[in-house]
């Protein structure tokens, strides 16, 4: 099974992505974090995508596909695949064809998170993460439950992203309006695209999502 999760910036892609990999044991291929990861790390792709993340501006195509093929190769052919983040634009949605098809993979969903523009500035400006685990907060939506400890692994540290403010938020949404909204008429026309609620509380929006994998 590969899927897509598809929706705008702070739509839920990321946390809705972890709790399918805990529950089904399929793997979350997140460009978003493989850049972060490789800007960390101080990578020649970290040094070409740093900037342009912090703007909120897209990453070239080739980058993110060729991590994305990279990635794959690291997996079990048998593994299934949630595809958070990518792809992002035409071309990308094009590679990710090659990509699938020449590791004879297939795509069964493309799961759209359908979210009101206005509650994504909250969504993005209160989200933070567990910063030795990865797990996703939020100041007002998902407490840890001993606040200040991580729910997941106990840490007490937490970070928060340099690109998730007011100003850079609206330049990733515009970014998904012209570039990545188009794309769905692609997944469309081929019968894959599966619509969810993505403005109900957490769990329901997994239930929606699992049934959609069940079906
Ligand atoms: P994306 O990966 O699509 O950018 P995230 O999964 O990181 O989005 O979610 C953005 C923020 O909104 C996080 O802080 C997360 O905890 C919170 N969040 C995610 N889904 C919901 C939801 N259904 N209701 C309320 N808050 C949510
Ligand atoms: P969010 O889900 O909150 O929009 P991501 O973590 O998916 O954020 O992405 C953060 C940034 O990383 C994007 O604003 C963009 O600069 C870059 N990025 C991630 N995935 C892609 C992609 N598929 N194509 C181009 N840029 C990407
Ligand atoms: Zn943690």
């Amino acid at each position: 099974m590969n899927i897509i999760l598809l929706g705008p910036p702070g739509a839920g892609k990321g946390t809705q992505a972890s709790r399918l990999v805990d529950e089904r044991g399929m793997v979350q291929l997140s460009t978003g974090d493989m850049l972060r990861a490789a800007v960390k790390a101080g990578t020649p792709t970290g040094l070409k995508a740093k900037a342009v993340m912090e703007a909120g501006e897209l990453v070239s195509d080739e980058i993110v596909s060729g991590i994305i093929g990279e990635a794959l190769d690291d997996l079990k052919p048998e593994t299934g695949v949630i595809f958070d983040g990518y792809p992002r634009t035409a071309a990308q949605a094009e590679s990710l064809d090659v990509i699938l098809s020449d590791r004879k993979r297939t795509l069964d969903h493309v799961i759209e998170l359908e979210v009101d523009e206005d509650a994504l500035v909250a969504r993005i400006t209160g989200r933070f993460t567990c910063a030795k685990c990865n797990e996703g907060y939020h100041d007002t939506f998902k407490q840890p439950k001993v606040a200040g400890v991580c729910d997941v692994c106990g840490s007490t540290e937490f970070k928060r992203r340099p690109d998730d403010n007011e100003e850079t938020v609206r330049t990733r949404m515009t970014e998904y309006r012209a570039k990545t909204a188009p794309i769905l008429p692609i997944y469309e026309a081929r019968g894959l695209v599966r619509r969810v609620d993505g403005m109900a509380d957490i769990k329901h929006v997994t239930e929606a999502i699992e049934a959609i994998l069940d079906s």
